[in-house]
């Protein structure tokens, strides 16, 4: 893996979103395993143990992936791109910022200031682009993040709702409105903390749920988010040979942890190989 030079984010959004995460899934962490669990189970329950351990692995995996999602140098820049071998009628473009040649599937990012190999989009949670080389990793941050957030919403409920008792309007009102209840002072207890936490999960379980939908949708169809959105479907290899050519060749061991070596099938590169095989 080639590591990025410059990991710090480049736009304020960029550094917002990043300090978001960076802050939300540490919370829901503690939330989950130190405030819901042991409310629900008590901490010498065998049960407990088991949840740690998963909320554990869960977290490892969210922090390991957004890691080598960041680390990962998935940019032209770096590569030796053999532009001899260039022709206009493989998909080879010429890109003015970068003032060379680019090769089919990349698309230029200004926020990171460079060709990316099969760009599918900039993410502002990791503060770089989603590329050839680090795809792997950020589809994987982004299942464990909703699988953590689903977690911590299902056992959420079953905590708020057995230690708060559902009062009308109150209830609703600090719900729909549960960070100015907090911040403002309405009603700054741990409870209403723990209702804050509840709801951001739930949230959260919605939000990456979708994403996840869309970006699995993508990767099964063969395509980034810009081929798709233009409904080109040139390096479409069928359903098998899509999933390999984001997770690698022991695709079927990705899902573990991102430090588990799994060899993608080409260079993110020379993809018009991949097009004559087709034809
Ligand atoms: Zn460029
Ligand atoms: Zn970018």
């Amino acid at each position: 893996m080639m590591i990025r030079k410059r990991i710090c984010p480049r736009t304020f959004s960029d550094l917002l979103s990043m300090a978001f995460v960076l802050t939300i899934a540490p919370l829901m962490y503690w939330f989950g395993l130190f405030i819901v669990l042991p409310g629900l189970y008590g901490d010498r329950n065998p049960l407990y143990a088991l949840h740690f351990t998963l909320g554990s692995f869960i977290m490892l995996n969210i922090v390991s992936n957004f890691t080598y999602t960041v680390m990962c140098d998935t940019s032209t820049g770096g590569r030796v791109v053999p532009v001899s071998t260039a022709r206009p009628a493989d998909g080879w473009w010429l890109c003015a910022a970068c003032e060379c040649l680019s090769p089919p599937r990349s698309w230029h990012c200004n926020v990171c200031d460079g060709c990316i190999l099969k760009r599918d989009h900039h993410c502002v949670f990791t503060g770089c682009c989603v590329g050839y080389y680090n795809h792997r990793y950020f589809v994987m941050f982004l299942w464990y993040l909703f699988l953590g957030a689903a977690y911590a919403f299902f056992y959420g409920s079953l905590f708020i709702w057995s230690t708060q008792p559902f009062e009308f309007p109150s209830s609703i009102i600090k719900m729909v409105f549960p960070m100015a209840t907090f911040f403002f002072g309405f009603d700054n207890s741990s409870d209403q903390f723990y209702l804050l936490l509840y709801v951001v999960s739930a949230v959260g379980t919605l939000y990456t749920g979708v994403l996840c939908a869309y970006h699995f949708s993508l990767i099964l169809r063969g395509v980034v988010g810009n081929e798709s959105n233009k409904k080109d479907f040139t390096y479409d290899m069928g359903w098998r040979d899509n999933i390999r050519e984001v997770f690698g060749e022991r695709w079927y061991l990705t899902w573990l942890l991102p430090y588990i070596k799994s060899r993608l099938p080409h260079d993110g590169v020379s993809w018009h190989h991949l097009c004559s095989k087709k034809d």
